[in-house]
């Protein structure tokens, strides 16, 4: 009995002693790097003078959003444990977002493949534990909240605690929050330190704006341009467009990324704007930008996820004084200037 409390006592001793950690030049493993998040993340580490060694992802390099020089970029599928060992070797921090996902139209017609996601996250775990990892950072999502808490367009903000009693987005959801809960008992169990964001949809250039995975911000932007560029003056909306969401830029959610990572939270926190918007306002800001106003068709039995999900962004908020600091109109407009700038040059050519 003493010898189990004097157990516990040493494992929160060596939890606290190495709670805050400040990135200088440890090495760095970036995992999904070759995606939207993962890509702007290797240029962000690089800026703030951190040295990144290595970045992986399961796609050829030449098929990656964005490559930095001076980075080991690897092509290398984590969802096999051997993988998982040659990409963590050597690593002292690990930011893992290889995962398989998409926006609605993907997660809801793909759950099996989303839920498969968890061998990347299995086999990442068990590789930084082994490989004497410092620090682990997990890519956590807003799809693993209470669906009972998102049945009003209104959509409360959601809290941490909202998570449970447990009723996530099926498949992608669920691989989520039991790869959060993975990361929990890798800690309790084994010490290894591990930090957890739930990111509410983000977005930016240089990401997924075509073929079956992108989000609504990129979709509307493309629908908008193809709109314009056809002349057809249309342009379909999944769902009645009431249902509301708050989009997170991506130069927020890197800043509030590295934050968490060198925080001692220890628990999965919000990561979110919380400037709540139906999907019709969404649009009605990418027409102004575009300066166009179109013929909107509703596809009522398109996907179209819950009716309100908002961040709650009080924890964050009081433990790292983060906040977004950029509104959605602005994140937007770069948005929209970088997939029309895609679109134009691929016509051109
Ligand atoms: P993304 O699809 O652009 O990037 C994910 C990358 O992981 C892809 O490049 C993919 O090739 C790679 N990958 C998939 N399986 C792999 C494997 N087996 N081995 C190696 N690489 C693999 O997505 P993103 O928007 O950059 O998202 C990054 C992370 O953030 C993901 O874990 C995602 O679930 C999470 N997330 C994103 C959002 C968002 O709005 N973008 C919201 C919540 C959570």
């Amino acid at each position: 009995m003493v010898a189990e409390s004097n157990e516990k006592f040493e494992l929160l001793l060596t939890l606290e002693g190495a709670a805050l950690m400040q990135l200088t030049n440890e090495r760095v493993l970036v995992c999904g790097a070759g995606g939207f998040i993962g890509g702007h993340l290797v240029e962000y580490l690089l800026k703030q003078g951190i040295q990144v060694v290595r970045a992986v992802d399961v796609k050829p390099v030449e098929q990656w959003y964005q490559t930095s020089s001076n980075v080991e970029n690897l092509s290398l599928d984590l969802s096999h444990k051997d993988s998982c060992y040659a990409a963590t070797g050597g690593m002292q921090v690990v930011f893992q977002l290889a995962a398989d996902m998409g926006g609605i139209g993907f997660i809801e017609t793909n759950k099996a493949l989303c839920m498969l996601s968890v061998l990347t996250n299995t086999h990442m775990l068990i590789a930084a534990r082994d490989c004497a990892v410092e620090r682990f950072f997990y890519s956590s999502s807003a799809c693993v909240y209470n669906a009972d808490k998102q049945r009003e367009n209104c959509a409360t903000p959601l809290r941490e605690e909202d998570a449970y009693p447990a009723l996530p987005e099926d498949g992608y959801g669920w691989e989520k929050l039991f790869s959060e809960r993975m990361c929990r008992h890798f800690e309790e169990d084994f010490r290894l330190q591990t930090r957890v964001a739930r990111y509410h949809n983000i977005y930016g250039p240089l990401g997924t704006y075509e073929g079956g995975r992108e989000k609504a911000p990129a979709a509307i932007c493309r629908k908008v341009i193809e709109a314009q560029m056809s002349g057809q003056g249309e342009i379909e909306i999944w769902g009645d467009g009431n249902q509301t969401r708050s989009f997170t830029f991506i130069d927020d959610c890197l800043k509030g990324t590295l934050a968490i990572l060198e925080s001692d939270i220890r628990e999965p926190v919000n990561l979110g704007s919380n400037e709540l918007v139906t999907i019709n306002q969404l649009v009605d800001m990418v027409e102004d930008i575009a300066d166009v106003r179109l013929h909107r068709r509703y596809k009522l039995d398109a996907p179209k996820g819950v009716n309100g999900r908002n961040s709650d962004n009080s924890r964050i908020k009081s433990l790292l004084g983060w906040e977004p600091s950029t509104s959605l109109r602005d994140g937007l407009k770069k948005t929209y200037a970088w997939i029309e700038s895609q679109m134009l040059a691929r016509t051109a050519a």
